[in-house]
């Protein structure tokens, strides 16, 4: 990198951003984060967000306002779907993250999410980027799907520069040749992002494979590599999702990843 950024490595920085009371992101214990793609009903938000907080995830995520490929998919549930995670967060203690598209809806999605997802497709929408500058609450910062890691980095920077320095960044895979996989998670610019930045970076094995039998490997490699934590789409009946169904895991599975990522750390 020739320019030096804001957001580039400094000894004297801490990486830790409290994303809630309690939930410590970059702070040295990994986090993970799990739950559906997308809030589709009370039901499944709260059984989820149950499942997933007795399997020891220290966050739970869901999406409302959903980037789709095609317009004719599920959308999400807009405030709604808002109002669900936050009765959810009530139900299990866990902090939440959602999804902000539109600079429009920031005052709204920041009055209900613990921390606020930049999505893949969005990275390069830099008047939002610009915009949650000034959100006031920390924001997770996908890496584009075509985007090189020095994009990413200058796309962190515009949160940073706009007056938040609460950026955590996802890598969720890059699009390739590779057409077995939905994309390929990219752990080599995930690990050289954090030797380059004093920010925490966390991987989405979900997305970075759209493979259900591929996530929990890709989980284990990633914390295995020394990030500060994962994303993980989960769901009570994953067959029946609206949105990522192939790439989510059921809870049972989920639970059994967990011990295993809690093993690994124990050195067991
Ligand atoms: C998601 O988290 O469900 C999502 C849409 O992610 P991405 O922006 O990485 O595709
Ligand atoms: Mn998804």
């Amino acid at each position: 990198m020739v320019q030096k950024l804001l957001v580039t490595k400094d000894a004297g920085r801490t990486r830790a951003i409290a994303v809630a009371p309690g939930v410590t992101v970059g702070g040295g214990a990994p986090v993970v984060i799990a739950g559906p793609c997308s809030v589709e009903s009370r039901e499944q938000i709260l059984a989820a967000a149950e499942a997933v907080r007795a399997a020891g995830a220290h966050m739970l995520r869901g999406g409302a306002f959903k980037p789709r490929t095609s317009p004719y998919s599920f959308q999400g549930l807009g405030e709604e779907g808002l109002r669900l995670l936050a009765e959810a967060r009530a139900a299990t203690g866990l902090p939440v993250v959602t999804e902000i598209m539109d600079i429009a809806d920031i005052a709204l999605v920041a009055s209900y999410a613990d921390l606020l997802q930049v999505g893949s497709r969005n990275m390069h929408n830099f008047p939002l980027l610009q915009a949650l500058g000034a959100c006031g609450k920390p924001v997770l910062l996908k890496r584009g799907f075509a985007a090189t890691l020095d994009e990413w980095l200058n796309a962190a920077e515009y949160v940073v520069v706009g007056g938040n320095e609460q950026v955590i960044l996802c890598e969720r895979g890059i699009r390739t040749f590779e057409s077995y996989t939905r994309n390929t998670l990219d752990l080599g610019s995930a690990v050289a992002a954090k030797q380059l930045t004093h920010l925490p970076v966390i991987a989405d094995p979900s997305h970075g494979c759209g493979r259900r039998e591929l996530v929990a490997p890709l989980a284990r490699a990633s914390l295995a590599a020394g990030l500060d934590g994962v994303i993980i789409e989960v769901h009570p009946e994953p067959d029946q999702a609206l949105s990522d169904g192939d790439q989510t895991l059921p809870t049972s599975e989920f639970a059994a990843l967990m011990a295993d990522l809690a093993r690994l750390s124990s050195g067991g």
